[in-house]
């Protein structure tokens, strides 16, 4: 089969093996050649491992500080000839990388939700790994079947007490349009913060605790975004920011409880970049792509790679001490943050329009960047030629 990008909206229903393996490959040569963190953790446990932010962490994990993973992810497996979804050849080539290092790189495709996927978690690290000294959170989803209730709820990206008119980026045509999202219902309140919010999280912690699994002086980490007040209707006021908040919450009452053993829990506040989840939320795409123009122009752009190891290395490990905000969160987009780029931006912003976008926005960067998270686009990879899907990458 020739694979070539299908792109529908937000998604590409396509995926290529070997791109998404060069991606990877690309990833750990990063991680390697920021050198070696000391300190590391030796088992380390991601949900949400296979693609963005959750898969840097395990790149970071094994091959900046030597640790053996678990890795948790939902992805469709290669079947009938019908190609896989990106994370699941992602999370192959990443655990043949790490196998040749020496490494362990175990894998459950599966509803981290479930109950049923946390405790065969937790059976796994018994009989594989012994116990998990760092677990990073990095779910993304747009529903949770809660495993309580049986209610599946559905996460949305709306206003809360105002609908709010504001410029987009239609990503297929490079048009700026303008976008209403509307104002969110208490249901879609509740049901967002079911889903994006903290409670599944204190809940992988129970089960590894209850599992005898979690190391004394572990770390946990989950991820959040802040951003400029441009987005703030959206996300940092809108249902999200309200599903982030019960997250942070849940980072103060794990904190509280892991310290006991002197363990601790925390948020960190990572960049805005083009993922699988960023890229479906209204008014990120055309913040993204001034964005990256600014940051690329300044020589401070990072990508979910570079962002992971500055966490690991200068914040989590290596010697250094966590450095928190006034709301006991790690600043990891203290760059996008810095007033000249926000600055910049903001002007940026003012002057996008569909005769200047083309001028002032990092327009190919946006777009190869999410080609990129669905393998195409990358060096040394041979577009052309036919590719056996009945065997490429299909053991994880
Ligand atoms: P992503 O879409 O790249 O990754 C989501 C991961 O969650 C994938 O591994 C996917 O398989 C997994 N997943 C989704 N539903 C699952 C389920 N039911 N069971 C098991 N696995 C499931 O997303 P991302 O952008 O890397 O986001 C990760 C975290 O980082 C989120 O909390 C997000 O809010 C945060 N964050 C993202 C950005 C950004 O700009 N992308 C910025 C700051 C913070």
């Amino acid at each position: 089969m020739i694979i070539r990008p299908k792109v529908r909206g937000f998604v590409c229903v396509t995926a290529h093996p070997f791109g998404c393996a060069a991606h990877v490959k690309r990833q750990i040569a990063a991680a390697e050649a920021a050198g070696p963190i000391k300190d590391g953790p030796k088992s380390v446990l991601v949900v949400g491992s296979s693609t963005g932010y959750g898969l840097a962490s395990r790149i970071a994990a094994t091959f900046g500080c030597g640790a053996d993973s678990l890795g948790i992810f939902f992805e469709r497996p290669p079947e009938n000839g019908r190609l896989a979804t990106a994370g699941w050849y992602n999370s192959a080539a990443f655990s043949e990388a790490a196998r040749q290092a020496g490494r362990k790189a175990l894998n459950l495709n599966g509803d981290a939700f479930s109950d049923e996927i946390k405790a065969r978690a937790v059976e796994l690290i018994k009989a594989e790994l012994g116990k998990i000294d760092l677990i990073v959170y990095s779910l993304a989803s747009p529903r949770r079947n809660h495993p309580k209730t049986g209610q599946t709820h559905r996460s949305v990206l709306k206003c809360i007490g105002q609908s709010y008119t504001t410029k987009s980026l239609d990503t297929d045509k490079n048009l700026v349009t303008e976008v209403t999202i509307g104002d969110a219902t208490p249901t879609e309140i509740e049901d967002t913060i079911a889903v994006m919010g903290g409670e599944d999280w204190e809940w992988w912690i129970d089960a590894l605790e209850e599992g005898g699994v979690l190391a004394d002086g572990a770390t946990t980490v989950a991820y959040s975004y802040i951003g400029p007040e441009v987005t703030w209707p959206v996300y940092r006021h809108g249902t999200i920011g309200r599903a982030k908040e019960d997250l942070e919450a849940a980072a103060r009452r794990l904190d509280a409880r892991l310290k006991s053993t002197y363990g601790r829990a925390f948020v960190s506040i990572n960049k805005a970049l083009v993922t699988q989840a960023s890229s479906a939320i209204p008014v990120v795409p055309l913040y993204i792509s001034l964005l990256y123009k600014v940051m690329k122009a300044k020589g401070l752009h990072e990508g979910c790679i570079e962002q992971m190891v500055r966490l690991f290395k200068t914040q989590m490990y290596g010697g250094s001490a966590l450095d928190f905000d006034d709301g006991g969160r790690v600043r990891l987009d203290d760059l996008e943050m810095r007033p000249d780029v926000q600055a910049e931006v903001a002007d940026l912003w003012l002057r996008a329009n569909n005769d200047t976008l083309r001028e002032l926005a990092d327009l190919d960067g946006y777009h190869a960047d999410f080609l990129t998270l669905f393998g195409f686009g990358l060096d040394g990879i041979d577009y052309e030629a036919d590719v056996d899907v009945e065997s490429a990458l299909v053991d994880l």
